[in-house]
């Protein structure tokens, strides 16, 4: 009998790897037709930037040689998801689109919409999870309720079941080959590297694709996860797995890293490293049941805060000219590799809400432009915990000092010298200060305070008292 081809729908998942949605289309059997739809107008406000676009290039020019080498061939359009869907599977005769799951609020209400209407034009869609090891309805506390403090949600999950072990990658996809011809634009035409080339710097440090994950994985494994708990919060080391963009873009999967890591290391040793995927859980977990956070606090009490848009700072603090070397090292590693540290992610954060008063939002804004793996859950986490107004964040009061984090996670200024060449010569002691080092030594190491370096653009103790007074007027109406 002649089984009617499948249309497989890629997005966030570019691997053939640990992929249910395309086991269930070998397992159908037929003819399988991936299919890429590069559609940003349906992801709105959230349509990706530019760094990501970069990376979104690489990677689908990565899984069209994987498909190749396999026997497939990636068609790619442009247009709404919809008729791009439609119209392809009525051109082969499919019944059936498989696809993953994505979680964020408006690809979720997007999908819903597809499925019903591929229902109706008599197709056979189905969804699969491909990027999460718990998807957030399977887990509620025990009023049936989202959890909303991290630890109890990471030790209900980790009792609850051990993640499936990862599907083989398929040796080889001929006999699913489609034998017509299909009309596809071309990757190039999509547009996505950027037209005026600021991306040297991404390409110097990054290779996006399933082959550079695994070798991050392996990496990790031989170097990182057994010590990661003592070497994760020094920017100057690569103390971490650098598998965020990999995991966004679905180049890898959790579950291939958690059997990895179970695998490989002995004992609870991998642990602290696994609840790293344990966090990005939690934040698909909270976006899942609070879809506004993207834009409005958790606590909703945070909406009475008396927020200072200023543009002048906020661009200061965008290009890493704020006077503070911890602070302006983050963000120029951030334009320049489209990555920053964890520990300094939480260092300039704090700067921007507490230091600046400048609204989270503005923070989370320009990382979604400028981070390769930016990720709706992971960031609206990330700038709500850093603001204290999310599920589970750092209490308002704890309010990072750059200069004191400079001092304990860079002691010697190798980061901050990294990214900020112009300190170069600027003993340790004064590095992440320069402002307080002697007049002598500036001039000895070549920086003249507001011309090859600026002066901090606010006094941190002023700005503390400030933001914490800003925190005691919105305390009273906490409900
Ligand atoms: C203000 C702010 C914004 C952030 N925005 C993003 C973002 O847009 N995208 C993103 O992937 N991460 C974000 N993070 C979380 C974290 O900084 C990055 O996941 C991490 O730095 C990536 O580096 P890594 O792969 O070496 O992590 P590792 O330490 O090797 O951890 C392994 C994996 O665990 C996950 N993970 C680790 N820490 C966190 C965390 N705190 N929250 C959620 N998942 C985590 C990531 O998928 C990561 O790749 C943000 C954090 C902050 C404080």
């Amino acid at each position: 009998m002649n089984v009617a081809p499948t249309l497989l729908w890629f997005r966030q998942d570019l691997r053939l790897e640990d992929h249910p949605a395309l086991q269930a289309a070998m397992n159908k059997g037929g003819a399988i037709i991936p299919v890429y739809i590069w559609s940003p107008e349906e992801e709105g406000e959230w349509a990706l930037g530019g760094a990501s676009k970069w990376w979104l290039h690489g990677s689908l020019s990565s899984l069209q040689k994987e498909l190749h080498e396999a026997g497939l061939s990636l068609i790619i359009r442009r247009g709404s998801s919809i008729e791009v869907l439609n119209s392809i599977a009525a051109e082969v005769g499919a019944d059936a689109i498989f696809w993953s799951r994505r979680y964020e609020p408006h690809a979720m209400e997007r999908d819903a919409a597809i499925k019903a209407a591929l229902r109706k034009s008599g197709f056979h869609p189905q969804s699969f999870n491909s990027s999460l090891l718990y998807e957030p309805w399977t887990i509620s506390n025990r009023q049936q309720k989202p959890f909303q403090v991290f630890t109890p949600f990471w030790n209900h999950c980790t009792r609850f079941q051990e993640p499936d072990f990862p599907l083989p990658k398929p040796r080889t996809l001929t006999h699913h080959r489609y034998r017509n011809a299909i009309d596809s634009d071309s990757l190039d035409r999509l547009d996505l590297l950027p037209k005026c080339r600021w991306d040297s710097g991404l390409a110097e440090c990054w290779k996006p694709g399933t082959t550079a994950a695994k070798e991050h994985l392996n990496d990790a494994l031989q170097r990182v996860v057994a010590s990661y708990i003592e070497t994760r919060d020094y920017p100057a080391i690569s103390g971490t797995s650098a598998l965020s963009p990999y995991l966004h873009f679905g180049e890898i999967s959790p579950r291939m890293i958690w059997h990895a890591v179970k695998q490989h290391i002995h004992g609870e040793a991998g642990e602290p490293f696994l609840r790293q995927l344990g966090w990005r859980e939690f934040a698909h977990h909270l976006l899942y049941y609070f879809p506004h956070t993207p834009h409005q606090p958790l606590r909703s009490h945070f909406n009475a805060f008396a927020w200072n848009d200023d543009d002048k700072l906020l661009r200061k603090w965008q290009r890493g000219h704020t006077g503070y070397p911890i602070v302006d090292a983050g963000m120029r590693q951030l334009w320049s590799t489209g990555w920053m540290h964890n520990r300094v992610r939480m260092i300039v954060g704090s700067f921007l809400v507490k230091d600046l008063l400048l609204p989270w939002q503005r923070g989370a804004q320009w990382f979604w432009d400028t981070l390769v793996d930016a990720d709706l859950a992971n960031n609206t986490l990330g700038w709500q915990w850093v603001a204290g107004c999310g599920a589970d964040a750092a209490p308002y009061f704890r309010i990072f000092n750059p200069v004191r984090q400079g001092e304990k996670f860079d002691e010697n200024g190798i980061y901050v010298k990294q990214w900020l060449p112009e300190l170069n010569d600027l003993p340790a002691q004064w590095i992440h200060k320069p402002w307080e080092a002697p007049e002598k030594l500036l001039r000895q190491a070549g920086v003249v305070l507001g011309e090859t370096y600026p002066h901090p653009i606010v006094d941190h103790s002023q700005a503390r008292e400030r933001a914490l007074q800003a925190f005691a007027a919105i305390k009273g109406v906490e409900k």
